[in-house]
């Protein structure tokens, strides 16, 4: 399940640092260029003693994980004589999904938030049976790709519940200090009686909330935080549902916000559940439809190296692994793709007829390419 990351440790010479794209409470996110191959990727960086300390804990975790629903690190420097801590990532170009809800009105159509929430489930239900709690789930934790796949990042609040169960739940602070952020945190982890992978479900109620109403769950309540930290803790009250779901919408988010954590649903459960599952076989048959027939022996190289149905693999351990630091990483896929581009566009052999049009079989965003890898930038 989990990996042994083959982390790279660049030298500063041998990567440029672009745009800011992001910020957090305790650092900052670059756009970064490998020199040696031109490939995009993400430098998160952090001076600060305890961003330091959370950067290093998401890197750890990070590395020990592979799944094509969770951001993947590649690598870390320590520079400044060990006062700047830079990790490398892989480049999401979609943003957060705050981000992209923001260039989209604010608020995500109702079936979008459905393809969303199941690969975030995907990627809860990976990490919770790998006994890692994330901690701070909410939709600017949650990253995009091009090709509408999504990965869940900022794991620098991220737990071993061997751990907090270790350490107990007082040792793990209060909180205030357990990191996280407030409006998303469960009742059970305001009252201070633990987290557990039942809070990230709660978190993930809150994430669906963000992404139908395109605000904060408890917005009503920002103003007063106080008042806000006790209603969560305190009260039989959940945060609004979005006014526009339906009622397969509202009853999902209802599984999630079961206040007793016994009572809430696994990731694994939520999964099931028709709000996300009926969805998933509309993309599948969508995907069926834009199939193409291998025309060559690239394509079936192609495909067989990336186009697997994550339902059935559940824990992603077959996920490809990309560096854009390496030049050998994919070569024989980028070799396939630029001889097929080059040599044989031209050729009849390549294209089929769907539905009296002709189509290349290439990836197309538009398209549902479940399980199917973006491109990589190299
Ligand atoms: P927080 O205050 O939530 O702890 P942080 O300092 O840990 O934030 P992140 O949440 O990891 O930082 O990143 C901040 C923002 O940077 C994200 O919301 C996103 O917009 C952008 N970002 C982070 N990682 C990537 C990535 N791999 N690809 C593209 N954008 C990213």
């Amino acid at each position: 399940m989990a990996r042994d990351c083959q982390c790279t440790f660049l030298h500063p010479d041998e990567w440029v640092k672009g745009k800011l794209i992001g910020s957090g409470s305790f650092g900052s996110v670059h756009l970064a260029m490998s020199k040696a191959t031109g490939g995009l990727f993400v430098v998160k960086s952090t001076q600060s003693g305890a961003g330091i300390n959370a950067l290093e804990n998401e890197a750890s975790i990070l590395q020990s994980l592979n799944s094509q629903y969770i951001i993947r690190c590649l690598g870390q420097d320590l520079s400044s004589g060990g006062h700047k801590l830079n990790v490398f990532m892989e480049y999401m170009a979609g943003g957060s999904l705050s981000d992209v809800a923001e260039k989209f009105g604010g608020v995500l159509e109702e079936e979008v938030i459905q393809l969303y929430a199941r690969e975030i489930l995907l990627g809860l239900k990976y990490l919770h049976e790998n006994g890692i709690v994330h901690c701070d789930l909410k939709c600017k934790n949650v990253l995009l790709g091009s090709s509408g796949d999504i990965k869940l990042a900022d794991f620098g609040c991220a737990k071993r519940l061997k751990e907090i169960k270790a350490n107990g739940v007082r040792a793990a602070g209060s909180w205030q200090s357990i990191g996280g952020t407030p409006l998303w945190m469960a009742p059970e982890v305001l009252r201070d009686e633990g987290m557990d992978f039942a809070s990230d479900i709660w978190s993930f109620g809150c994430t669906v909330v963000e992404m139908g109403t395109g605000r904060p769950p408890w917005s009503d309540e920002i103003s007063n935080p106080t008042a806000a930290v006790l209603k969560i803790a305190c009260s039989s009250e959940t945060p609004k549902f979005p006014t526009q779901f339906s009622k397969e919408g509202v009853d999902f988010l209802d599984k999630c916000f079961k206040r007793d954590p016994r009572g809430r649903w696994t990731a694994e459960e939520l999964l099931n559940h028709p709000f996300v599952s009926r969805n998933s076989m509309r993309r599948r048959t969508r995907k069926q439809q834009h199939t193409c027939s291998p025309a060559s022996i690239f394509d079936i190289g192609i495909h067989d190296s990336n186009d697997y149905d994550d339902s059935e693999s559940t824990n992603g351990d077959e996920f490809p692994s990309r560096n854009p630091f390496s030049r050998s990483c994919g070569e024989t896929e980028r070799t396939a793709r630029r001889e097929l581009a080059e040599g044989d566009l031209a050729s009849s052999e390549i294209w089929i007829t769907v539905s009296s049009t002709k189509r290349a079989c290439n990836t197309h965003p538009l398209q549902a390419t479940e399980g199917v890898e973006p491109t990589s930038p190299l």
